[in-house]
């Protein structure tokens, strides 16, 4: 069935009746393995743009690692020292519920697009899908040659040029491995990083080297071998489809009405009463999960819209209007309807719209020193002789940026004089925690309880950083 290179004339159908909805397209009937040898795509207007967008992406994965602010780089993920830099802007695992509204606005926008647009995230931006079509298929081409010629030659007995092929293909894949893996791990630990660890000896640092060279083999394992499988059988998202889809949903589809019933050409022409699918099944053969769109909207079908740029050549060789194979919804292809805004989209858009006004205001709220301060613990207030009130404070800043802060601390809605203990000024360098304790005197005619809220400001040059809210105590009777 998957042997979509030697295109059989209506196999799925006459072999079994409906046999494709029993099995999934890469695996025959008794559960073996069939190789996908998809011819090369024509170049039509959707893979024109689908090469546009993946090379983008492509420069940007492999430029992003470069790219560094004020010595830092422009994203880091580096799990072991929990360190986090997003956009330039570093983040801590104090930041967590930020970072997980933000996971859930983006796992949500995730359905919703996926509701309207279908898998179009699979065809045209998953690594999977990029670095297959973009990188790895492309290698394959032109070292083994096209669909046919790579056939022959697996099907070869062993020959000179034959392992030279092998050997020649699967050298850069392995190459192209481990340079996708470096870049990878650039993200994890900063492409300085990893730099240096390419010129220290392997023996100081073999783990990481174990684990690099395990997640390349990986890689190479799956682009070489595992390939459309990983999209048919292990993805979490191909998976999820069934669910996110409905009627509406844009998905790449066959005009049954149109196409039907399909047949050869008879004397360059399609015979009377036929529609316009010739059967010459080049949407067959460029598929590169070795699917026949025709049988309708299948599990395996990531959207690369091979098989539309193909079949829109076979119409444009015979004359008739493109869009047999078409990017399309159930409804706008059986009933002739346009997209419409169902109840369920609109309930995605206001949860979608709240999460992302509260992911909004938490980062224009984040403050770039992170400030606590109680009263020390144990600690009672102090009747000054004046007849002034102190109490002792403990604090803990973390420095979120990479600059340096000299801090000043103020009390907002008080009269307050402030005496650190042990520290002439509060400097803090980029990423540092800073501990101490301080003495914050108060009039006595400001206190109106035993219990007083007050508000310390943090300033950095006279500019407010971030203002933290602490009690002050003082005595229930003290003379003002
Ligand atoms: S490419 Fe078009 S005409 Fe050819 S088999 Fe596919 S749907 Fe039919
Ligand atoms: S059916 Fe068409 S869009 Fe779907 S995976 Fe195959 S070639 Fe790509």
């Amino acid at each position: 069935m998957a042997d979509n290179n030697k295109y059989e004339e209506d196999k799925l159908i006459t072999e079994t009746g409906d046999s494709y909805k029993d099995r999934v397209a890469v695996i025959d009937k008794k559960g073996k393995r069939v190789w996908v040898y998809p011819t090369k795509p024509t170049m039509g207007k959707y893979q024109k743009w689908r090469l546009i967008v993946g090379w983008v992406i492509l420069a940007l994965f492999f430029i992003i690692p470069f790219i560094q602010i004020n010595g830092q780089p422009y994203f880091l993920i580096d799990i072991v020292n929990r360190k986090f830099i997003f956009f330039g802007t570093i983040w801590f695992p104090h930041d967590f519920y930020i970072f997980a509204i933000g996971l859930l606005s983006f796992a949500l926008f995730v359905v919703l697009f996926t509701a309207i647009l279908g898998r179009i995230f699979c065809g045209w931006a998953c690594p999977q899908t990029i670095f297959m079509e973009l990188v790895f298929r492309k290698i394959e081409y032109f070292i083994e040659g096209n669909a046919n010629k790579q056939k022959a030659l697996d099907k070869a007995t062993a020959s000179a040029e034959k392992i030279f092929k092998k050997i020649a293909k699967h050298g850069v894949f392995i190459i192209v491995s481990l340079t996708v893996n470096f870049f990878v791990f650039a993200y994890f630990t900063g492409i300085d990083k990893m730099a240096e660890m390419v010129f220290l000896r392997p023996g100081d640092h073999y783990g990481p080297i174990l684990g690099f060279m395990l997640i390349s083999l990986a890689y190479y394992i799956n682009y070489s071998w595992f390939r459309e499988q990983a999209c048919t059988f292990i993805c979490p998202y191909g998976r999820l489809q069934s669910v996110l889809l409905d009627e509406n949903s844009l998905i790449v589809a066959y005009d049954n009405t149109r196409g039907e019933p399909r047949g050869k050409l008879e004397n360059g022409q399609i015979k009377e009463g036929n529609g316009d699918c010739i059967n010459c099944g080049a949407c067959v053969r460029v598929c590169p999960t070795g699917i026949d769109i025709r049988n309708g909207l299948q599990l395996e079908c990531v959207n690369c819209t091979n098989c539309i740029d193909s079949c829109d050549e076979i119409m444009d060789k015979i004359n008739r209007p493109r869009g047999l194979v078409k990017y399309t919804s159930i409804n706008s292809l059986e009933k002739k309807e346009k997209f419409k805004f169902t109840p369920r989209l609109a309930f995605y858009v206001v949860v979608l719209t709240g999460l992302l006004s509260v992911f909004a205001i938490m980062i224009a709220t984040r403050s770039d020193v992170e400030a606590n301060i109680l009263r020390a613990r144990g600690s009672t207030y102090i009747v000054n002789e004046n007849g002034n009130v102190t109490n002792i404070f403990t604090y803990k800043l973390l420095n979120k940026t990479f600059f340096d802060y000299n801090l000043e601390m103020r009390t907002m809605d008080h009269t307050g004089e402030f005496k650190h203990i042990g520290k002439d000024s509060l400097i803090l360098k980029p990423e540092e925690v800073l501990e101490g304790t301080f003495l914050l005197e108060i009039p006595a005619s400001e206190l109106t309880g035993m219990r007083n809220d007050i508000e310390i400001g943090l300033f950095s040059n006279g500019r407010l950083i971030d203002v933290v809210e602490t009690s002050f105590s003082a005595p229930i009777n003290l003379k003002k």
